[in-house]
């Protein structure tokens, strides 16, 4: 019994982390319109206003009970809408909210003990970067930089199997074999080949991978890519050389692809 309450005060926390992740991404969206219309880097974001900012409605403003802040049960009392101004709640705040509760409690079941904690703060920033690429095409440098320091400090720490050696040499090189790539495209073809958070993310991700798996992280992410593109373009009926297509969640499935296949 004590057994079946931790797993599910498990799930309501990771529950928690996919809520609060999938929020964070709303704020980032709206501060990073707002920067661009004004002009300012990007990526000089209002932190205390995206962080510390209590839980509001997107289309209303109006604050949050606690009672509306409650992971899954919330949406479901509410039937997916604001109590105040009856407006949708996108329904991938349950996804966020589903996954990463689920996330938290498989790693708990597998590992037995919380040490894959880091493991579960990786994928769950992994997944809030993959969903602001996918729905912006662009790569807030928190999410990587969150993911770097965390696979560095995870390795010093031993959290992970990869030494700090393979990590910081896995960094290094895979951001400049990707910088390399998008230098000689834009030498020779005149445009950009990726996204300029594209290189930061994968070597982010490759502290996590190791240097030795790199040059297979790498592969993996870049068939993927090619794939999706591919596809996008035929079924849109354009050219490929003028599809964009988002590169994070190629990165993202290339980089687990490459921890599972490691694993067997
Ligand atoms: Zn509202």
């Amino acid at each position: 019994m004590i057994e079946v309450i931790f797993i599910t005060m498990l799930f309501v926390l990771g529950a928690s982390v996919g809520s609060f992740l999938c929020c964070l991404n709303d704020r980032l969206a709206i501060a990073c319109q707002a920067l661009t219309v004004q002009g300012v880097d990007s990526q000089d974001l209002p932190l205390n206003e995206l962080l510390f900012r209590p839980s509001f409605c997107l289309a209303c403003s109006r604050r949050l009970s606690w009672v509306e802040k409650l992971p899954i049960v919330s949406y479901i009392l509410s039937n997916g809408r604001c109590g105040g101004c009856r407006a949708p709640i996108e329904r991938r705040l349950l996804l966020f909210e589903l996954i990463l509760g689920s996330v938290l409690v498989s790693l708990f079941l597998i590992d037995g003990s919380l040490n894959s904690l880091p493991i579960f703060l990786f994928i769950g920033i992994l997944f809030a970067a993959v969903d602001f690429d996918y729905r912006y095409l662009r790569l807030p440098d928190i999410y990587s930089y969150s993911i770097l320091w965390l696979g560095l400090i995870s390795s010093i720490l031993g959290a992970i199997s990869v030494s700090i050696d393979e990590a910081i040499y896995g960094v290094v090189f895979s951001y400049f074999s990707l910088h390399g790539i998008r230098l000689v495209f834009l030498r020779f073809k005149g445009r950009e080949s990726l996204g300029m958070g594209d290189p930061l993310l994968a070597a982010a991700l490759s502290a996590w991978v190791g240097v030795s798996l790199v040059p297979y992280f790498l592969l993996f992410s870049s068939l993927i890519g090619v794939v999706w593109v591919v596809s996008a373009s035929h079924l849109a009926g354009s050219s490929v050389s003028n599809h964009a297509i988002p590169f994070a969640p190629s990165l993202a499935i290339g980089c687990m692809v490459t921890l599972l296949v490691a694993m067997v």
